[in-house]
């Protein structure tokens, strides 16, 4: 196993997981909503023209050599390198979401405590996801299981939610890193079914990504063909990102990836780290939006939002799953410009646990995050109710210190379990759990 500087796993030369020999269904253009309207000069292409124009993607392949994306044309380049006349016209494949019937229906987005991990449930009114699988094993004494720990929220929402019928319409690995999916196994024996499956394509037979490649054959029941997605970044073309029915099985919300797997060789930096192949996801409901950054470090961050230079609205929404857990690395200063979020909310443990892979081993989330978050500048806009002091780390493996939050900023390691509550006109309730 290979470790970067902060003990996170990363690809070396002996594991390299391959791409995804079966990508599930095609991908499309992000369906036009609320926040995320194409301009009308874009060019959009789809997938199948990239391929057959796949030259363009191709990496240098001595070692030396290989930087990105300096040597991967942007998006924008890619759909320049195209002939209008070769533009083959792109439909949506699916309608867009009703006009709410009930203004008053409400969604909630359910940040569980995992320790240090993530896992969270959508809850829309036609239907159930989930984003990662939580969370920290260990705890220096065995004490803490967050695997366990979401897949028991989650079999209790089932149980206070019976209309569900036990099924969740999708759930989107961001990546396949231990504390994003290590409850697979207890979801696997909790006798609830999976309908469909999104992951960034990385397969292997072995490692956290064999266990991503199990995960996702389980759940579809090997049905790849109809019952899953790869999102990965040569699938798409557009600025207004991709989705399809695995992306957005849902009827009354809309739901877009921005962000997967890169590129099938792996053990160049920036993108060594698992971390920077993360699935990024938006949903969309009425006037609300949320957004899943997965572990997506600052540098891909840049990336990300250079492939959506022409539209970098797409980002624009109100509730922000900071990135990799308020790692200093996870914090972009223009992404969160352009995000602007009303509410920030940190996926991370509780600074008690003593083990390599808790908050405290990994530092999150860090001051320098924090204070960028409601400092310099402020990109949070919103406000507490009033000032609370709660904690962050100078470095990885150090005494918290204490820090005062004023703005709408949320961690599960302060508060337990968050609850973010938004209706259709955008108005939004934060409830959090037991303190940890
Ligand atoms: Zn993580």
């Amino acid at each position: 196993m290979y470790l970067d500087a902060d003990g996170e796993e990363i690809f070396g030369p002996d594991y390299q997981p391959q791409s995804a020999p079966e990508k599930g269904l095609p991908l499309y253009i992000g369906r036009p909503n609320a926040g995320i309207s194409p301009p009308e000069n874009l060019l959009l292409l789809p997938q199948e023209s990239l391929r057959q124009n796949s030259q363009v993607w191709s990496l240098p392949t001595e070692d030396s050599q290989r930087q990105f994306p300096g040597d991967v044309p942007i998006l924008r380049d890619v759909r320049k390198g195209f002939q209008t006349w070769q533009m083959p016209r792109l439909t949506p494949n699916r309608r867009l979401p009703a006009p709410p019937s009930d203004p008053d229906a409400v969604m909630k987005v359910h940040y569980v405590y995992v320790g240090q991990g993530a896992g969270a449930i959508v809850e829309l009114p036609c239907g159930v996801a989930v984003v990662d699988l939580g969370g920290e094993y260990g705890g220096g004494d065995g004490s803490v299981d967050g695997g366990a720990l979401f897949v028991d929220y989650l079999k209790g929402f089932m149980q206070q939610h019976p209309g569900y019928d036990n099924k969740i319409d999708v759930v989107y690995l961001s990546h396949p890193h231990s504390d994003h999916i290590n409850g697979a196994r207890q979801l696997r024996e909790s006798g609830l079914r999976v309908e469909k499956v999104v992951d960034n394509g990385q397969t292997s037979d072995k490692g956290p990504v064999g266990r991503q490649t199990a995960f996702r054959s389980w759940a579809t029941d090997n049905d790849l063909a109809h019952r899953y997605t790869a999102v990965e970044l040569a699938r798409q073309v557009t600025a207004t990102g991709a989705t399809n029915a695995a992306i957005d099985p849902f009827s009354c919300a809309t739901v877009t990836a921005f962000w997967g797997g890169v590129n099938e060789r792996l053990s160049f930096k920036p993108y060594s780290t698992p971390n920077n192949h993360s699935v990024v996801v938006r949903f969309d409901f009425g006037q609300a939006s949320f957004l899943f950054m997965g572990d997506l470090q600052d540098t891909a961050a840049k990336d990300m939002l250079e492939q959506f230079d022409e539209n970098t609205e797409v980002f624009d929404v109100d509730v922000l799953q900071l990135a990799h857990h308020g790692a200093d690395n996870g914090i972009n200063d223009d992404l969160l410009k352009v995000v602007s979020p009303r509410i920030a909310v940190v996926s991370m443990g509780d600074k008690t646990s003593m083990g390599t892979s808790s908050a405290r081993g990994y530092g999150h989330p860090r001051l320098e995050s924090l204070t960028v978050l409601q400092d310099d500048p402020v990109t949070v806009t919103d406000m507490r109710s009033s000032p609370h002091s709660y904690w962050g780390y100078s470095h990885s493996n150090v005494d918290p210190s204490s820090y005062t939050v004023r703005r709408a900023i949320y961690g599960t390691g302060w508060e337990g379990t968050i609850v973010v509550t938004a209706s259709q006109s955008g108005q939004y309730t934060v409830e959090t759990g037991q303190s940890h």
